[in-house]
C-alpha cells in the first residue's frame, strides 16, 4: 500500500497546517495521456461527468455541479437562487464567506457564534430578519455540523434560501446521511489545502434537476444551448486536468481520512491531559473528515494563544489563527452595523483564543509527537 509518511528532506523541517495530499505522478499518467489524445481540455468533458457521478456516489448527494473553485461555487449558488438584498451569516470562517456575498451585491449581516459548535447560533438569527433578508449562510466550521434542523425551521418559517459553505465538510455524514443534503443547496471547495483537492476545484450540491441544470448554465457564461444565453452567467468551469486528478484521489480519499483520524485521535489523547488547552467536541457526526485540528488557548494555560504560536513557531512549526480577525474585523467589513465585536463576542473571543494544529496525512508520528511535546508544560 501506499505509505502516507513521507521522508521530508532535511532542508525543509518546516511542519506546516497542512499540506496538500496527491497521490503517486505515475498513477496520473495515463490519466494525462487521455486528455492529450483525446484534446477535451475542458467545456463538461469525459472527466468532468465521470467524476460528478463518483462524487455523487461517494457523498451520498443527488446532484452536483463541479466549478473552478469554491469562491466562484457561493457566487453562482446565490445567483442561481436569486439571492439579493440582505444574507445572514457568520463571521468566523474565511474570507470568501463574506466575499461571494459582496460580489453579488448583497449586504452581509452577521450573527454570533455557538460556543460549543463555532457556527452560526440559530437562537440568534429571528432578531436580526427584516424584510430585506433572502437567505442564510452559514459555514460548517472545520466540518462540524451547524444546527441544521433549527436553521432550517427558521428559514422555514420566514421564507428563507439557505446556503451552506461546506468548504470544510467533504465526506461528513450526521444521523440523516450525507450532511451536505441539507438547506436549499451546500457548496464544496476542493482548494489544495482541503480534505479533497484537485489543486483548485470547487462543487455545489442541488436538491433538484432543474437547480443544478441552471447552476452549470451559470457556469458557462449562461449557455443554455449552442447559440442560446439565457443569463449573465460566468465562466467557472472545472478542467479536465483537474477532473481527472478528483477522480484519482478518490482511490485515495479513505486512506487520507483514516490517516487524519489517527492524527486526531493521537491529539485529542494528549490535549486531555494539558490544562488549558481544549479541544473542539465532535458533535452529530456518524462519519467526521478531519479537516481541521482547532484547539482553543484558555486563561489557566501558562501562555497566550500568541505566545504558543510564536514557541511553535520558533520550533518550525506553523500553526495558523484560523479564524483570527474575524470577517467582520477586516477593513473591508468593519464599518456595516452587524460586524460591531459588541454583538458578536463569542466569535471575538473564540478568535482570540483558537489554534490549528498541524494535521493531514502525510504527518508523520514523530513530527506529531514533536508539536504535542511543545504544547506540554
Ligand atoms: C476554502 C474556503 C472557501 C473558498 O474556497 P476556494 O476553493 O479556495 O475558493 C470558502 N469558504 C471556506 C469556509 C473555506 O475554507
Amino acid at each position: 500500500m501506499f505509505s502516507m509518511e513521507n521522508n521530508r528532506s532535511s532542508d525543509d523541517q518546516k511542519i506546516y497546517v497542512t499540506r496538500p495530499f496527491l497521490p503517486p505522478l505515475e498513477e496520473f499518467m495515463p490519466f494525462l495521456r487521455q486528455i492529450w489524445d483525446s484534446k477535451s481540455l475542458t467545456n463538461f468533458g469525459p472527466f468532468h461527468r465521470q467524476l460528478e457521478e463518483r462524487l455523487c456516489e461517494y457523498l451520498g448527494v443527488e446532484y452536483i455541479s463541479l466549478l473552478n473553485n469554491g469562491t466562484n461555487a457561493l457566487i453562482v449558488a446565490l445567483k442561481a437562487l436569486d439571492v439579493s438584498g440582505e444574507v445572514i451569516t457568520t463571521p468566523y470562517s474565511f474570507a470568501a464567506t463574506t466575499h461571494a456575498l459582496a460580489w453579488c451585491n448583497i449586504k452581509p449581516v452577521f450573527v454570533d457564534i455557538d460556543p460549543c459548535t463555532l457556527n452560526l447560533d440559530p437562537s440568534k438569527l429571528e432578531e436580526v430578519i427584516t424584510p430585506q433578508t433572502s437567505a442564510i449562510l452559514p459555514v460548517h466550521c472545520y466540518g462540524n455540523p451547524c444546527d441544521v434542523d433549527s436553521i432550517q425551521a427558521i428559514a422555514d418559517a420566514f421564507n428563507l434560501k439557505v446556503i451552506y459553505d461546506a468548504a470544510h465538510a467533504f465526506g461528513v455524514k450526521c444521523h440523516c446521511g450525507s450532511l451536505l443534503n441539507h438547506g436549499d443547496l451546500s457548496v464544496l471547495s476542493f482548494h489544495a489545502t482541503k480534505v479533497f483537492n484537485t489543486f483548485e476545484g470547487g462543487a455545489i450540491i442541488s436538491r433538484d434537476s432543474k437547480t443544478k441544470e441552471r447552476i452549470d448554465l451559470l457556469t458557462n457564461f449562461g449557455f443554455d444551448h449552442e447559440d442560446n444565453v439565457v443569463a449573465s452567467g460566468t465562466n467557472a468551469k472545472l478542467n479536465e486536468f483537474q477532473a481527472a486528478l478528483g477522480l484519482l484521489q478518490l482511490d485515495y480519499i479513505d486512506q487520507v481520512l483514516s490517516r487524519r483520524a489517527e492524527i486526531d485521535a493521537r491529539y485529542r489523547e494528549a490535549i486531555h491531559e494539558i490544562a488549558g488547552l481544549t479541544c473542539i467536541s465532535k458533535r452529530h457526526q456518524e462519519v467526521a473528515n478531519y479537516s481541521y485540528f482547532p484547539i482553543l488557548v484558555e486563561d489557566d494555560y501558562p501562555l497566550s494563544r500568541n505566545d504558543l504560536c510564536l514557541r511553535l513557531k520558533n520550533d518550525g512549526i506553523i500553526a495558523r489563527k484560523y479564524f483570527f480577525p474575524l470577517i467582520s474585523q477586516y477593513p473591508v467589513y468593519r464599518d456595516l452595523p452587524s460586524a460591531s465585536d459588541s454583538r458578536l463576542t463569542v466569535s471575538a473571543e473564540a478568535a482570540s483564543r483558537v489554534l490549528c494544529l498541524p494535521i493531514y496525512p502525510e504527518l508523520t508520528s514523530s513530527d506529531q509527537a514533536r508539536v504535542i511535546r511543545l504544547l506540554c508544560y
